[in-house]
């Protein structure tokens, strides 16, 4: 192997099946674009487990390639390797690891297509080619999804800068005061909850002061969609790729009133109310894990069926309860 260290295209070869042997997985970014790969795939970094940001020349020293190459001839073949997202030379470091799904790239670019088309004209994203393929599998998966008796307790976070909390204040908002949401468009109430106290803390932006939270527990018979386990749907690469990707799960700043990073999730949940589910299961974006739980009946949530509500205190977990 050693004839062969002036042979650049061989190079590369070496360089991946290293990674690979490793358990590394493929390169997904580099110190040019890591940052905008991270805006883009913000789910990534919070639900992959292996994941692994290498340094250049600590990869080259822990690797074989140490024993193929000099540092010299080593460094003169990496001016031919280019990172597969930005094609930039390779320097400094890099981040490897495997998606579930392939050809990120292509995602990557269609899925700002579709965001630009959203934001252009939003009523019309059926025209564009991806959206109506996710309508597609969504019809699909409509008909192999059956309503299901569900009993659950879930939890509801508000913040109110008030002690005298009321049951109503868990409710649904009236439509003249229900803002555009993740998956709920301006005006059009929907119920999310959260399937632990912990959850509606991170979702409400880890608020030191009067965050309260109510309790309240479901037992009907519902069709949910689950994008928290899409796997369990079969291979839906598709779905998995946008839940991992900010065309679904973009970290949006809720203190702007104008949010064009949920204009696809609340395509995805037009379908779905369209399609007949009753609501959509998501993982919390702000840490990646969590379940949330958004339902398009208000009705789901009375003050019959909240449990109790307490104010949350996020030093301890000896909250206080004030009504049971
Ligand atoms: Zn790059």
């Amino acid at each position: 192997m050693e004839n062969d260290v002036n042979l650049c295209d061989s190079f590369e070869d070496i360089f991946i099946s290293e990674l690979d042997s490793d358990g590394f997985g493929d390169i997904k970014c580099c110190n040019h674009c890591s940052e905008e790969f991270m805006e883009n795939w913000p789910m990534s970094f919070d639900r992959i487990s292996d994941i692994y940001r290498l340094e250049v020349d600590g990869f080259y020293e822990n690797s074989r390639l140490s024993g193929v190459y000099s540092k010299e001839e080593f460094y003169y073949n990496l001016a031919s390797l280019k990172c597969p997202r930005c094609n930039n030379k390779l320097e400094n470091y890099f981040w490897a690891f495997d998606f579930n799904f392939d050809s990120f790239e292509d995602l990557e670019l269609e899925f700002q297509y579709l965001k630009n088309d959203i934001n252009e004209t939003p009523f019309l994203v059926l025209k564009n080619n991806l959206a109506n393929v996710v309508y597609k599998l969504l019809e699909k998966l409509s008909k192999s999804i059956n309503s299901e008796p569900i009993e659950i307790q879930l939890f509801r976070g508000r913040i109110l800068n008030t002690d005298e909390v009321t049951k109503t204040d868990f409710l649904a908002p009236p439509k003249k005061h229900t803002k555009e949401g993740r998956y709920n468009h301006f005006g059009v109430p929907v119920i999310y909850a959260a399937n632990n106290d912990k959850t509606c803390f991170n979702e409400l932006r880890e608020p030191e002061n009067n965050l309260h939270i109510a309790e309240f527990k479901i037992k009907e018979s519902l069709k949910l969609l689950n994008l928290n386990d899409i796997n369990k749907y079969g291979e839906n690469e598709l779905l998995e790729a946008m839940v991992m990707s900010s065309v679904i799960s973009s970290k949006a700043q809720d203190n702007s009133n104008h949010k064009p990073e949920y204009y696809f999730s609340r395509f995805i949940s037009d379908c779905c109310k369209y399609l007949k589910f009753d609501g959509i299961i998501y993982p919390s974006v702000q840490i990646g894990k969590g379940e949330n739980y958004v339902f398009f009946n208000t009705k789901l949530l009375t003050e019959d069926n909240l449990i109790k509500y307490e104010k949350y205190d996020y030093k301890t977990t000896a909250n206080t309860v004030y009504n049971s």
